[in-house]
């Protein structure tokens, strides 16, 4: 995930740092400084905040734990204000693994606040003071915040857990991508019930939820919906094939030429002894202007996302464009680049198949590409 810092690895996976979160975390202790004005008030904040930080890693590693059970690596884990993020490398098989493996996180929330109340800490009951969790203990806080992780998590809409839950219920009874439009329209109800709510009640925090919920919901439908109608089309039937391409000794000059004379913005650069690279229309303004248009092409072409087979299947190819937010992928046969594979193109097919009712059978191939947590 971008914008965030890598602060170590615990049971072999990267732990990541989302700047949101350190916003919150400085948040924290600027209003524990301010309510209790002195230093001891502000460590103890610190040491709430870290112990805040410790909590949603335990409930993230609950997640990528339970799926390591199920033979499903997790890649890193990035914490967000929100409760973090497990990016899974993909989708548990089953879908009652899927149930376990959502249910784990908020799971290890409800374990520590059970704890927590098993030896004695309870949480002041003051209702009229609406600052109440800065004026309370450091344990009852952290009581709290278990409370609120959990009880959020499990809201059943995506991108939390009880989005998961419920679309792992459904799938056990629909095809995938049908359970997942579900749940998600399920969510986006939630969503619009948070925003009136917010809206009437003036708490700008729900309305930021809501809109968080919406879009989340409407991520993970649409990403679902297109690797249900994409599961088991190559790279081939998706590729542009009507494109002009460049050697390595072609100059900048040649290639301002061909963008000009069409609607191609990226070209692929082919090398007889090295893999395709692609001269996308930013390097080549780049390279336009650092060293004219007599300069070769090589230089500025970048092996921003490797070639593709055409043969491969187009999920994959598709998922890793996305994650390198590379403009196209050269596709090659034999070691020629005999194809372009641009997500326009992508986003034709799917429509293409849709006009003639090739949607597939809404069920998802489990290899099909990562999902968070
Ligand atoms: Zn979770």
């Amino acid at each position: 995930m971008s914008w965030s810092w890598k602060i170590g690895r615990l049971a072999g996976i990267p732990i990541y740092v989302h700047w949101t979160f350190v916003i919150l975390i400085a948040w924290l202790v600027a209003a524990g400084a301010s309510a209790g004005g002195d230093l001891g008030a502000g460590l103890a904040q610190g040491a709430f905040a870290l112990a805040l930080f410790g909590c949603v890693v335990l409930h993230e590693l609950g997640h990528a734990l339970t799926a390591r059970r199920f033979g499903v690596p997790t890649s890193d884990i990035t914490l967000l204000p929100i409760g973090g993020v497990a990016r899974l490398q993909r989708i548990p098989e089953k879908p009652v693994q899927e149930l376990l493996v959502a249910l784990a996180g908020p799971a290890v929330n409800v374990a520590i606040v059970a704890v927590l109340w098993l030896v004695g800490v309870r949480f002041p009951e003051a209702a009229d003071d609406s600052n109440r969790i800065l004026h309370s203990g450091f344990w009852p806080k952290i009581l709290l915040v278990n409370v609120f992780l959990a009880g959020f998590n499990l809201l059943p809409a995506f991108p939390m857990d009880g989005g998961r839950v419920l679309r792992a219920l459904l799938a056990m009874k629909l095809p995938y991508a049908k359970a997942t439009r579900a749940a998600a329209s399920v969510g986006q109800l939630m969503a619009i019930a948070f925003g009136l709510f917010g809206l009437s009640n003036g708490a700008p925090m729900l309305l930021f939820i809501a809109l968080f919920v919406w879009i989340g919901a409407e991520a993970e439908a649409v990403q679902v919906a297109e690797r249900a109608a994409l599961k088991g089309v190559p790279v081939r039937d998706a590729m542009l094939t009507d494109f002009r391409s460049l050697r390595a000794d072609d100059t900048l000059g040649h290639a301002a030429g061909l963008l000009l004379a069409g609607a191609q913005q990226d070209f692929p650069v082919e090398d007889h002894d090295d893999e395709p690279r692609v001269l996308t229309r930013a390097s080549l303004m780049a390279g336009l202007a650092a060293r004219g248009a007599d300069a070769p092409v090589a230089e500025f072409a970048a092996a921003s996302a490797p070639a593709v087979d055409a043969d491969a299947p187009l999920v994959a190819a598709v998922t890793a464009l996305r994650e390198r937010g590379a403009p196209c992928a050269p596709v090659v046969r034999d070691g020629r680049v005999v194809g372009l594979l641009t997500l326009e193109n992508v986003a034709e097919l799917l429509m293409v198949r849709e006009a003639l009712g090739k949607t597939g059978d809404g069920s998802v191939s489990p290899a099909g590409g990562e999902t968070v947590y």
